[in-house]
This record gives C-alpha cells, sequence and structure tokens, in this order.
C-alpha cells in the first residue's frame, strides 16, 4: 500500500476500504479459479496453468484487444479467460 501521510481521515478511510473490499475480490477471483480449472480438468480440457484458455466457451487463447478476446468465437471480457488475476 501507498503511503497515507497527509490523507484526511475520510480519504484514509475511503482508501482502507477500497484495499479491503479489493483484498476480499482477489480471494474470490482466486478460489474462483480453482473451482474453474478443476471443472476444466474434469472435463478433459486443457489445464496448463501456464496456458491462457477460456473458462466460459473452447476458445483456445485470449487473444487480448481492449481487454477483450479478440476472437469471433469469444469475444468476453479478460476475466472469462485463465490467467486473469
Ligand atoms: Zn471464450
Ligand atoms: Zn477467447
Amino acid at each position: 500500500m501507498q503511503p497515507t501521510y497527509g490523507l484526511t481521515d475520510a480519504e484514509k478511510k475511503a482508501y482502507a476500504e477500497n484495499e479491503a473490499d479489493l483484498s476480499t475480490l482477489e480471494e474470490q477471483l482466486r478460489s474462483f479459479d480453482k473451482v474453474a480449472n478443476s471443472r476444466l480438468a474434469a472435463i478433459g480440457r486443457r489445464f496448463d496453468p501456464d496456458a491462457q484458455y477460456c473458462y466460459r466457451c473452447p476458445c483456445d487463447q485470449y487473444e487480448g484487444a481492449s481487454s477483450r478476446c479478440a476472437r469471433d468465437t469469444c469475444g468476453h471480457s479478460r476475466t472469462g479467460h485463465h490467467g486473469f488475476i
């Protein structure tokens, strides 16, 4: 976290609350990642931790463009793909 020196109490509080919410969100994303991976592994879909593949459709790989997959068959946001955390 950045130093909070010089911030007002209200500012400190807002940043602290954002930080706490984001930590919670990141934790949830990590556990989603685990569950989504084991689901795909169970059906024999790629399970390469280094690869970027889609959670939502059989798209091979994330093709980033404006944080969206550029594949025709895909097109959803980066969070549809493995490795977004
Ligand atoms: Zn997709
Ligand atoms: Zn895709």
